[in-house]
């Protein structure tokens, strides 16, 4: 979360092929038999707005709205809404910070450090002040020049880690090249490292009976999606494509904590196509537009696209426009259930931000 990593580099568009109607048809044919397992019928409304689940407890399903590992077509494919997520998860949390402010006076206090001048940094800040500011929670910005030293950025990280106003410290990036990443980021106190990236937190996450301070947002949010939509992790088939620090590393040690059998397909696996395929639960983050295709997606498999990739369209009058790591308009003749993007994933990232920063607010002041 701290880097919100959109390369707002315009790529070439690649239009993901969609397909005639009489090829896609002959391309998905093989894959829609009549003997595969439809919805079942009876299905009450997938997703489910009264499971408030933002600190995040172990689902309990019920049978009757589990999506299964069932074929699906267009028609009945569930676009997975994580703007709608996403308000009522930030609903929730404000109601938890109107408690806790009632009860013990303390408003939860998130601090961000943004270095340099990039435009789409300062606009994640500016996204995150304000949704803070609708959350409840009080946040605290430093903007310092591009050519400011490790050594102020350094200091300002010190202050908000015995600043006890400040519950959580995001620290904006990438960071101008001439200071340490990791240095930086390792001096941000691992109780108020509500990104969720310090190793001891990672390493918690990696390990069996042990319980991270922080989940990574962005993985924290795909999780929350799936729970939310009644998607059943235990036992099931799952592929993350991507492997990095922020996303796909920690997504897969989620679902491996919820008792999936995960697989991780990354640029040197030889065969992503058929290790997809075999997936129920697929979470791309690749940063490559449209790059798993129709074919790759067992039917009835339910993906989470994390992928966010500006593609040029003349037609838009941004000059382009953004697509995800998944071939949407294929997916959706093949997934029983698909996050959008935008208006997935994306959305559920900041609302998983607000969601660490209160829960950080109340391990600190011992709030239950
Ligand atoms: P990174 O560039 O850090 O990682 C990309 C990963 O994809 C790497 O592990 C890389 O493998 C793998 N990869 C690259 N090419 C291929 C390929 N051809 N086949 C299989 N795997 C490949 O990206 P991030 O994880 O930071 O972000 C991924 C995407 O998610 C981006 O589009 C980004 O914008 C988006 N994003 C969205 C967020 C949101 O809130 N919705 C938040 C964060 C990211 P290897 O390790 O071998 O190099």
């Amino acid at each position: 979360m701290a880097s919100s990593p959109i390369t707002m580099m315009k790529m070439k568009l690649n239009n993901c092929s969609p397909p005639s109607t009489a090829a896609a048809a002959a391309r998905f044919l093989p894959l829609l038999g009549p003997h595969q397992i439809r919805f079942r019928s009876s299905v009450a409304p997938l997703y489910n707005p009264s499971f408030p689940r933002t600190i995040i407890t172990r689902p309990t399903f019920s049978s009757s709205s589990i999506i299964t590992a069932a074929m699906a077509n267009e028609a009945s494919v569930k676009v997975i809404d994580g703007k709608k997520v996403a308000k009522d998860v930030r609903d929730e949390i404000n109601a938890e910070i109107t408690r806790m402010k009632d009860s013990i006076g303390v408003v939860p206090g998130l601090a961000v450090i943004l270095v340099g001048d990039r435009k789409d940094s300062a606009t994640y800040v500016r996204n995150k002040k304000k949704a803070c500011e609708t959350a409840g929670i009080k946040s605290y910005e430093v903007c310092l020049p591009e050519n400011s030293t490790e050594e102020e950025v350094l200091k300002y990280i010190s202050d908000f880690n015995d600043d006890p106003m400040v519950h959580g410290i995001l620290v904006q990036l990438p960071l101008p090249s001439h200071m340490d990443e990791e240095k930086i980021l390792h001096a941000v106190c691992i109780e108020k490292d509500v990104d969720g990236f310090h190793p001891l937190n990672i390493g918690q996450l990696a390990m069996r009976g042990r319980e991270p301070l922080f989940i990574p947002c962005t993985p924290k949010g795909c999780i929350e999606l799936l729970h939310r939509y009644n998607v059943e992790i235990k036992g099931k088939k799952a592929v993350v494509i991507g492997r990095s620090n922020i996303v796909g590393m920690p997504a897969a040690l989620l679902l491996q904590r919820e008792d999936a059998t995960v697989s991780i397909v990354h640029s040197r696996t030889t065969n992503p196509e058929e290790i997809t395929r075999e997936a129920d639960i697929i979470i791309a983050a690749v940063g490559k537009p449209n790059m798993v295709r129709g074919s790759w997606i067992k039917p009835g498999a339910v993906i989470i696209d994390v992928g966010i990739n500006p593609v040029e369209d003349a037609t838009n009058p941004r000059g382009y426009r953004l697509v995800g790591d998944v071939c949407y308009e294929e997916a959706i003749k093949v997934a029983s259930a698909i996050t959008p993007v935008p208006g997935g994933v994306g959305p559920m990232t900041i609302a998983m931000l607000l969601s660490n920063t209160l829960l950080s607010a109340k391990r600190i002041n011992n709030f239950k």
